[in-house]
């Protein structure tokens, strides 16, 4: 079966470039399900190229008739609800997927997303974020990211995603190190002081920086306030996540 690097989720893009992660989270959707709604997010191998996912991108939203600027791509070329909205400027052109992206229907964000750590690929994320960049520069690019890229790339790979990524949601996970170990099961010792630093640099450096945690696993209640508390201290905005058990 062809490996999954992109789907879709409530009519939004996800990516998903990796099986690998440095955690191994308690909740972890992959752990009960091999798909998300039918698209199985397991890869054959871990090879995949930005060209791959840019194919699976352009599959997605097929550019049949590019159509010159100013003038009307055929209705029934969209997709249903969807609107013409070309962008303005010499040359532009007019596409299913510019079209989705604009029509506000929920396609105007991508995000690096699936069953591993997206910057585990950097190289490969960077590269497939600037063609979005470069083709779709409305569309916004989120990476959910479990903040562990500088410690494994030994230096803060942040800087690196300026003009590439719009917003960086981290996976905070608990008031502390011991709460973190016990829910995202790290592979390293002081991922929780990791994962704060990075957050820091994300806010630091000027992206809209979010910390996220799971409330609700099985019963489990976290201490919401404090871990609100750290995220603000750190810069960022606080984004609660309930536990879901299908996980959407
Ligand atoms: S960080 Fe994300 S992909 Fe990795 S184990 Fe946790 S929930 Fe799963």
């Amino acid at each position: 079966m062809a490996n999954v690097l992109v789907y879709e989720l409530d009519g939004k893009i996800y990516i998903n470039l990796t099986n690998k992660c440095t955690n191994d989270c308690i909740f972890c959707l992959r752990k009960d399900k091999d798909d998300v709604k039918g698209q199985t997010l397991w890869l054959d191998d871990e090879n995949c190229t930005a060209q791959d996912v840019i194919a699976q991108l352009n599959k997605y939203y097929p550019h049949p008739n590019p159509q010159p600027y100013g003038i009307q791509a055929q209705s029934s070329s969209l997709r249903s609800g969807a609107s013409l909205c070309i962008p303005k400027g010499e040359g532009a052109v007019a596409n299913e997927f510019t079209s989705c992206v604009n029509a506000g229907e929920g396609l105007n964000e991508v995000i690096f997303c699936g069953y591993g750590e997206p910057l585990l690929k950097l190289d490969v994320l960077k590269e497939v974020a600037k063609y979005i960049k470069e083709k779709y520069p409305q569309t916004k690019i989120r990476i959910n990211t479990n903040g562990h890229a500088n410690y494994v790339y030994k230096r803060d790979i942040v800087p690196e995603l300026k003009g590439l990524i719009d917003t960086i949601s981290v996976s905070l996970n608990g008031e502390s190190s011991s709460e973190y170990d016990e829910l995202s099961q790290p592979v390293f010792e002081g991922a929780y002081d990791e994962v704060k630093k990075f957050i820091k640099s994300c806010a630091d450096n000027g992206f809209e920086t979010v910390a996220s945690v799971v409330e609700g696993y099985k019963g489990r209640h976290l201490n919401l306030a404090k871990c609100e508390q750290i995220a603000t201290d750190l810069g960022a905005k606080f984004r609660v996540r309930e536990w879901i058990k299908n996980g959407y």
